[in-house]
């Protein structure tokens, strides 16, 4: 196959409209006549729609990518059961592919001509990249930032995870079943000045009792 691809990484932080990116590259796809596929690796199995949806209300279908999908041979049995290969594959959520997946797509790209498009987060909710993310950041042949703010204004770069006080939480499992209101992106300075005053006042009764 003479096409040549490229595998793309646009990276934010949650709520930076990665999701709705996505869906805007899907309608220029459609609008253009190529053939394109979304998919997104499954973390809830209990969300069990195949949907991409974006908060302004906008959805595609798409395919699940499971924890041991090879995407690569999906990418191949696709092509054999339609007998056209995509143009452009469209994956949210991509922190979440394994490094073997992220390594599997690159084949995609190369062998069969394909663009892939990876939409997800840098780091977790204590600022460590993601398996997926990670790899991408190594192999993609193009990485973008989806910017947004912080209620200070600088650019947001951590998710923080947040507790029903909306305090920072500061352990836990790296991927956690939950909504999306459980976190928000902050940038740095204030992810730091947060936990610091958190440490303070959870301290101070201790030194100051009553
Ligand atoms: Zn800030």
């Amino acid at each position: 196959m003479n096409r040549i691809g490229k595998l793309y990484f646009r990276y934010g932080t949650m709520g930076s409209a990665k999701t709705a990116l996505l869906l805007n590259t899907a309608y220029y796809c459609e609008e253009r006549g190529m053939h394109y596929k979304c998919l997104k690796p499954v973390i809830d199995t209990r969300d069990c729609t195949n949907v991409i949806k974006s908060r302004i209300g906008i959805e595609r279908e798409c395919d699940w990518i499971y924890h041991d999908t090879d995407l690569y041979n999906y990418s191949r049995e696709l092509f054999e059961k339609t007998g056209k290969m995509v143009d452009w594959f469209l994956i949210d959520e991509a922190q979440f592919l394994t490094a073997e997946q992220v390594d599997q797509l690159s084949r995609v790209v190369d062998d069969f001509g394909c663009n892939v498009i990876c939409y997800g987060l840098r780091t977790d909710f204590q600022s460590r990249l993601f398996e997926g993310s990670r790899r991408l950041f190594e192999i993609a042949d193009t990485i973008d930032e989806v910017k947004s703010t912080c209620t200070c204004g600088h650019k947001t770069i951590v998710n923080a995870r947040i507790d029903a006080n909306g305090d920072f939480v500061n352990e836990g499992a790296q991927v956690e079943i939950g909504g999306d209101e459980r976190y928000i992106a902050v940038c740095r300075k204030c992810w730091r000045n947060k936990r610091i005053e958190q440490s303070y006042r959870d301290i101070l009764p201790f030194i100051y009792p009553g």
